[in-house]
This record gives structure tokens, C-alpha cells and sequence, in this order.
């Protein structure tokens, strides 16, 4: 399925005034403020976070905002830029069960900010309105922009003071229960964690985080994503499936999480598994090793020394974890043949984008080439834009 790419590359304050008249013209009256969240992306350590394992994801300056007000009754009201749809439920009667679509993630953090402390029948009912220019379902988890923003939202006009790390939590579990999509805890950590020109080391099993400089800009590198417009839809499928398959193999070796593999020990795995499973196993092992291996590139040797590294990670996703698509191996191979130091698929897979680290004066000598690829092989236009790593959620009027 094709997605539709509306919304994006508009200017933020572009989008902050447009949220702020949209909400008026809706509800009747002014926002009490604005509150935004990035969307993502993962420089590297995919399928990584469930396993308890290392991810190294930065936020995008592409964001999804949310204007809202306070209301005197327990009714929380929510419409979005993307439908027409008005939804609304009494504070006091959201539960996952009564969710679906769309609007399942913003009442979904209602819900879960209310397991996490929050109580839905004192706090009082909101209006809100969302917009948007992080592309939705191209793996740089819109989803979690749209959680983000609405957790940081709520929990200022609710005085609830969690900390970040609790959001987040919050964010993932309204992604896992009142959507049933099975994330992990990365997407909403970077969301929340991240800053400008650095990207968001978390240790998943912990949740302890640190900020790691890119310094790409003294590199004169430049991160270019390839979105390839082939939708991935995680809450079926084969997302699921790759979960199950890295929890049978814990199981057969006897660990609480694939965390706990190290690369010296998949010699011995291998005679424990199948060989698909096994597969499934190699790819997060040595995932994580380079998660690390790329944390401490960066701080010795600057990104130009990454590349190899990106490289095999696409390599491990497409061959070991079979989460690539043509698409995405064509945006990759063009890429690293057309002057980029490192290509990688990013995010969940089966569709989405790929991400591209590329000296900033050959930027665009890769998006004709790119361009050329896919026409060559009868595949529509994918869209080509540079990321920077920014700022976290935050208040922002
Ligand atoms: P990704 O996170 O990669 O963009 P997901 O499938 O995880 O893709 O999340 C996309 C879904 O999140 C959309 O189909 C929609 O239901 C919801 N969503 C994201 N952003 C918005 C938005 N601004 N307004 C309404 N729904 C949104
Ligand atoms: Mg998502």
C-alpha cells in the first residue's frame, strides 16, 4: 500500500501558527499552549530494543504538534490535521479496549498516563488538536511523535511532573496495549531524549541514556533519508513474528534476553537452534556489537569512520533478520555506489526508509542517482530529504 505523504517539509512555525488556528477554528476558542515531539531516526541498532540490547537513534527536525486547551468537564476531544474525524471519550471510560485507528495512541497515553499514576476521574478533560511533518509509517515513527507530544502535553496541564523516562514508558505502553503494536521503547526515548547535533545512547534493559555528538557538521557529512512510500504497518505481521522468534531463541539458551548473547557465544547457539532462528539471533548479537562499536567510533574517530559498520548492519536486517524489501536494498546499494561512506535500512522494516550518510557536497549527486535507480526499475519516486538531529520534546508556546 501507498501511503499518503501529506503534511511534510513545511517550517515549524509554520506548523505551530497552523495549529493554533486550526484548533481555534475547531473548538471555538484559543489553545492554552503548543507541545512538541520529533520524530526519529535510528542511526543504528534495529530490533535491538526489545531484546534488551543497545540502540542509537537521534530526533529528527521534523515534528508532530499538539495545541491544547483544558476543559471545566472529564471530556477529552481529539482532531488531527490527517482526518476529519473528531474523537471523543469521558476520561473516566478510556480503556484500550475502546480504541482504535488513529486515534488509539494520543487516547492511548491518556490511558496510560493514568497506569502510571496519573487519576482520570480528578484531572480535568482536554481539547487538543494535532498536526504534523513527520511522514506517517516510513519508519521514522510518526507514532511515537504523535505519543510524545500528547504525554508531554498532558502531563504539564496535569501537573503530573513524571519524569522523561516515565513518558516514555508511558508512550510504549499505549503503543503495545491500546494500538497492539508490539514496539519497543526506542522510538519514544528518542523522542524524548534527544539534542540538537547528538544522537540518544540507550541501554534498553537499563534505560539508562547519554548523548552522544555526532559531529557531523566538522565532517562535512550529511544524514539523507530515503523514504521509499512503501507503507510497513507493525501491529501485523512480521514485526510480531521477529519478536516471538528472538523469545524462542532466549528461551532455547536459557537467557532472560538476547541482551545476554555475546558474539563469542553464537558458535555454541548454533547447534541449539534452527537455522532461521539462529539467523534471527546473529543479527541482534552482532547488532548490538556494533551499537557499540559505532558509540565509540564516534567519539574517537568522528562519523566519516561509521561507514563499514552501517554497511553491515543493512547486510545483518536483509540477510539474517529478513526485514528489507527490494526497495530498500536498491535506495542502499545506489547510495553506498553513488558516494555515501555508510547505507542502511532504519526502523522496523518490511517497507519504510533508508538512511544514508554522505559527504555534504554529494547530497545531491545521490538524489539524482537515487531517482534514476528506482525509475530504472519502474518504482515510483521515493523522497529524498536530509535529516539534523534536534531537539526532544518540549513546550514550545
Ligand atoms: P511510523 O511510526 O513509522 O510513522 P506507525 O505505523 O508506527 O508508523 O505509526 C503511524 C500511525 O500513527 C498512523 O497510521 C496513525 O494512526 C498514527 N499517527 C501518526 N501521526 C499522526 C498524526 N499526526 N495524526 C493522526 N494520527 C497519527
Ligand atoms: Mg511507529
Amino acid at each position: 500500500a501507498r501511503r499518503d505523504r501529506g503534511g511534510q517539509g513545511r517550517l515549524v512555525t509554520d506548523l505551530r501558527d497552523e495549529a493554533a488556528t486550526a484548533f481555534q477554528e475547531i473548538f471555538g476558542r484559543a489553545s492554552d499552549g503548543l507541545w512538541s515531539a520529533p520524530g526519529r531516526v535510528n542511526l543504528i541498532g534495529e530490533h535491538t530494543d526489545y531484546n534488551e540490547g543497545f540502540v542509537l537513534p537521534f530526533a529528527i527536525d521534523r515534528r508532530t504538534i499538539a495545541a491544547l486547551a483544558v476543559r471545566d468537564d472529564r471530556m477529552l476531544r481529539i482532531a488531527s490535521a490527517f482526518t476529519d474525524e473528531l474523537v471523543e471519550h469521558d476520561l473516566t471510560q478510556v480503556s484500550p479496549d475502546v480504541l482504535h485507528g488513529w486515534s488509539a495512541y494520543p487516547f492511548g497515553v491518556a490511558w496510560a498516563l493514568g497506569e502510571h499514576g496519573a487519576d482520570l476521574h480528578a484531572v480535568p478533560g482536554a481539547d487538543i488538536y494535532i498536526d504534523s511533518d513527520v511522514p506517517v509509517g516510513a519508519g521514522l515513527s510518526s507514532s511515537a511523535a504523535i505519543e510524545c507530544a500528547v504525554a508531554i502535553a498532558l502531563d504539564d496541564v496535569w501537573h503530573l511532573g513524571l519524569d522523561r523516562a516515565v513518558l516514555a514508558r508511558a508512550g510504549q505502553l499505549a503503543e503495545n496495549t491500546a494500538v497492539g503494536a508490539p514496539t519497543g521503547i526506542m522510538d519514544q526515548a528518542a523522542s524524548l531524549f534527544g539534542e540538537d547535533g547528538a544522537a540518544v545512547f540507550l541501554d534498553c534493559r537499563s534505560l539508562e541514556s547519554r548523548l552522544v555528538d555526532l559531529r557531523l557538521a566538522e565532517a562535512g557529512l550529511a544524514i539523507v533519508v530515503i523514504d521509499t512510500g512503501a507503507a510497513h504497518d507493525l501491529a501485523t505481521g512480521g514485526y510480531g513474528e521477529r519478536r516471538a522468534s528472538c523469545e524462542r531463541a532466549a528461551k532455547a539458551l536459557g537467557v532472560a534476553a538476547l541482551r545476554d548473547v555475546r558474539v563469542d557465544d553464537l558458535d555454541r547457539a548454533r547447534g541449539l537452534l534452527d537455522d532461521t532462528t539462529f539467523r534471527r539471533l546473529r543479527h541482534v548479537v552482532t547488532e548490538n556489537q556494533r551499537v557499540l562499536d559505532v558509540v565509540r567510533l564516534l567519539a574517537t574517530d568522528g562519523p566519516a569512520s561509521i561507514g563499514e559498520l552501517l554497511d553491515a548492519s543493512h547486510r545483518s536486517l536483509r540477510n539474517d533478520f529478513d526485514v528489507s524489501t527490494p526497495q530498500l536494498d536498491l535506495a542502499v546499494e545506489t547510495a553506498v555506489g553513488n558516494g555515501a561512506i555508510g547505507a542502511r535500512m532504519t526502523g522496523g522494516g518490511f517497507g519504510g526508509a533508508a538512511i544514508a550518510l554522505v559527504p555534504e557536497e554529494l547530497t545531491s549527486l545521490l538524489r539524482v542517482a537515487i531517482d534514476g535507480a528506482f525509475a530504472e526499475h519502474g518504482l515510483e519516486q521515493p523522497d529524498i530529504f536530509r535529516v539534523a538531529a534536534s531537539i526532544g520534546a518540549r513546550r514550545d508556546a
